[in-house]
């Protein structure tokens, strides 16, 4: 068997009929928070880069394979998004599928954004209000996820990255921090010196914004 083809050593099995395949995948930000999608050869629509587990791999060595081959980004993986199933799937080829997506958050750790032009024909930042058509339902189930997640996070204008926040003496509201507000204290600190200070701490916008996920700690967001 060819153990970098799965689907098609499948197929030659089972013809069209309909099979469960398992992808895996995931999301990758830009430091705007936006998403990059690329723009598929075989469809010519939008969707998030991944693809089919192969025999041998673990769905975590898939997405990485499957970053640098789509992205050309070298990534690690980060906490699971979700699992998503499309039910029915029919390609133009006319096999049918059941599709098994996990998503992860894939954290880019080196290379440069490529496109072979054959498997992508493009690549992009999409932000939340540029979802453009995306090419199956788990797709757009991801994207709405990410999304209804991000519903989560608060966003504390105002911090000053150059000030030592974990200190006494901040110099920005850390009363305004919603653990702080719920709990009618000045006790917790910032953590944007030290991220394992804070349980809740999800990271810094630009320039000057904390996410935090309270009251969802950041492993539910
Ligand atoms: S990171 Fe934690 S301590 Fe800092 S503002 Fe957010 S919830 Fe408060």
């Amino acid at each position: 068997m060819d153990s970098k083809n799965y689907i098609r050593w499948i197929r030659d099995k089972v013809g069209h009929d309909k099979i469960i395949l398992t992808f895996a995948g995931g999301c990758i930000f830009n430091d705007k928070g936006e998403i990059l999608l690329q723009r598929r050869g075989d469809t010519n629509k939008w969707g998030f880069p991944g693809g089919a587990v192969e025999i041998g791999e673990t769905p975590q060595m898939a997405a990485v394979r499957e970053a640098k081959e789509e992205t050309g980004l070298d990534v690690e993986v980060g906490k699971v998004i979700g699992v998503f199933t499309d039910l029915n799937i029919r390609y133009s080829s006319g096999d049918e599928a059941q599709s098994i997506v996990i998503a992860y958050e894939l954290l880019p750790v080196g290379g440069e954004l490529y496109c072979d032009q054959i498997e992508t024909k493009e690549l992009r930042y999409f932000s939340k209000d540029e979802k453009p058509e995306l090419f199956t339902k788990s797709h757009d189930d991801l994207w709405n996820e990410i999304f209804a997640s991000d519903k989560k996070i608060r966003e504390l204008a105002g911090a000053n990255m150059d000030i030592d926040l974990v200190s006494e003496n901040v110099a920005w509201n850390q009363s305004s921090c919603a653990w702080n507000e719920a709990e009618n204290t000045k006790e917790h600190k910032c953590a944007v010196k030290d991220t394992s200070i804070c349980k809740y701490f999800c990271g810094i916008k630009y320039l000057d914004s904390v996410l935090c996920s309270y009251p969802y700690e950041k492993n539910e967001v």
